[in-house]
């Protein structure tokens, strides 16, 4: 093998092999994502061939979208993924939020109560509830909120939310990635216990998933233990990195339909909501969405070991489970963050040659420092890191289309630490 193109690439030698050690020691790690990744693909590949997908399928549709029968297929398609009674796969939900948003507007009506059994929701729902005042705020309708935190420990406050569950109580919501919060993702199987506490205590109770970057991390999903609905972004994971656009829920069929309903209008519902020539892209985007989020996972695992190594503080630890493809790496100062973006961005396939540096963003109260260089702008399945410049100075990793490239992006941001002489090797 030539080295120089990796010198080209700006990883010198000493890095590189520094990467080598360490990947030598994850081939066992691995092996048990590759089977993760297959079980996961099994599962996407009967689910298409279950509704008999072809080639009509790959039609766009225009106008109203009628009658478009590649998008009634790909939902199909993506509840029995879930195995749910039904989903809503769109690309008129525009994002994460916009999908969680509509989720919960169109299942909790004026005197309601939404209850967050897990501490703080993701920062942009904050708005979307009302926590934080804003415009057409579901508590602008009426809708009250209630939340509960965590235990010191990280694990759910049973008691509390039993005490938090009242006549009122119709939804809770609870989000299975950590996000950009310092708690655990929680497993499936964590996710499943507390539903079985809250369905006990109240049986019709609507449980509903943030399954934001949990998705493929795990043979099962929320859905399997219990969730009427799970919720998700397809510039993430399931979106394999080819969706451009668009936002899932999967669930009961009924809860489902209001969805469609909220998306659209009333009366009109799913019926409407042309693909516009996309769904090739969502086809295939879901179909690589396993070994796409396998590669995600083993960056951020060799990311985990490279920088535990050298001394840092990464969340998840270098053994520990994963259930969601994020890492946290606490990087201890603003000097540190910069070049450990500078190094993601200057390896990424688009905008290489810009230089990423904190600047003020609306709804932070702190700069923040972001790098992405992705070809679907924002898309986080793609390589990506951010963080606020703020103790712990916590850079926030993830994504990867490839595990080579989440490797050279790695690499590339142990060189810029280096080269910086943040680190010695
Ligand atoms: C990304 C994310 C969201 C919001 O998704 P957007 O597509 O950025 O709007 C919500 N919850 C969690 C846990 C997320 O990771």
């Amino acid at each position: 093998m030539d080295f120089s193109l990796y010198e080209k690439l700006g990883i010198s030698k000493k890095v590189y092999e520094f990467g080598e050690e360490i990947i030598k020691t994850l081939k066992q790690r691995f092996l048990e994502i590759d089977a993760l990744a297959e079980y996961n693909q099994a599962k996407v590949l009967y689910a298409l061939q279950k509704n008999r997908v072809d080639a009509s399928c790959m039609q766009a549709s225009t106008g109203y979208g009628y009658d478009d029968i590649g998008r009634e297929k790909l939902e199909k398609t993506y509840a029995d993924i879930f195995h749910t009674e039904s989903a809503l796969v769109r690309p008129q939900i525009t994002c994460g939020t916009h999908a969680l948003s509509l989720a919960l507007n169109a299942n909790l009506l004026p005197g309601d109560e939404l209850l967050s059994p897990v501490g703080k929701p993701y920062d942009t729902l904050e708005e979307v509830i009302g926590i934080r005042n804003s415009t057409c705020s579901l508590k602008e309708y009426g809708v009250s909120y209630r939340q509960v935190d965590l235990l010191k420990d990280g694990t759910f406050d049973y008691e509390n939310i039993k005490k938090a569950i009242n006549e009122k109580t119709k939804l809770i919501t609870i989000q299975r990635s950590k996000g950009y919060q310092t708690r655990p993702t929680f497993s499936v199987k964590q996710i499943g216990e507390l539903i079985k506490f809250v369905k006990d205590i109240k049986p019709e109770v609507i449980v509903m998933v943030d399954n934001c970057y949990g998705e493929f991390t795990c043979d099962i999903e929320p859905s399997d233990v219990g969730a009427d609905m799970v919720v998700g972004s397809l510039i993430k994971n399931p979106g394999g990195g080819l969706a451009p656009i668009g936002g899932y829920i999967a669930g009961r069929y009924d809860l489902v339909e209001r969805c469609g309903y909220k998306l659209t209008s009333a009366g009109l519902g799913r019926e409407v909501g042309a693909t516009l020539g996309i769904l090739p892209k969502l086809y295939q985007g879901i179909f690589l969405a396993p070994t796409v989020t396998a590669s995600a996972l083993k960056g951020a695992i060799f990311a985990a070991n490279v920088y535990e190594k050298l001394g840092y503080k990464v969340v998840p630890n270098a053994t520990e489970d994963r259930h969601d493809i994020i890492q946290a790496v606490e990087l201890k100062s603003e000097k540190a963050m910069c070049a450990f973006c500078r190094g993601i961005q200057y390896a990424a396939p688009v905008d290489s040659y810009v230089t990423p540096i904190p600047a003020d963003m609306p709804g932070y109260d702190s700069q923040v420092i972001m790098a992405a260089g992705a070809f679907v702008q924002g898309s986080s399945i793609e390589l990506s890191a951010d963080g606020p410049i703020r103790e712990p100075y916590a850079v926030y990793f993830q994504g990867g289309l490839t595990f080579p490239h989440a490797k050279i992006g790695i690499l590339r941001s142990l060189q810029e630490m280096v080269n910086d002489g943040i680190i010695s090797l």
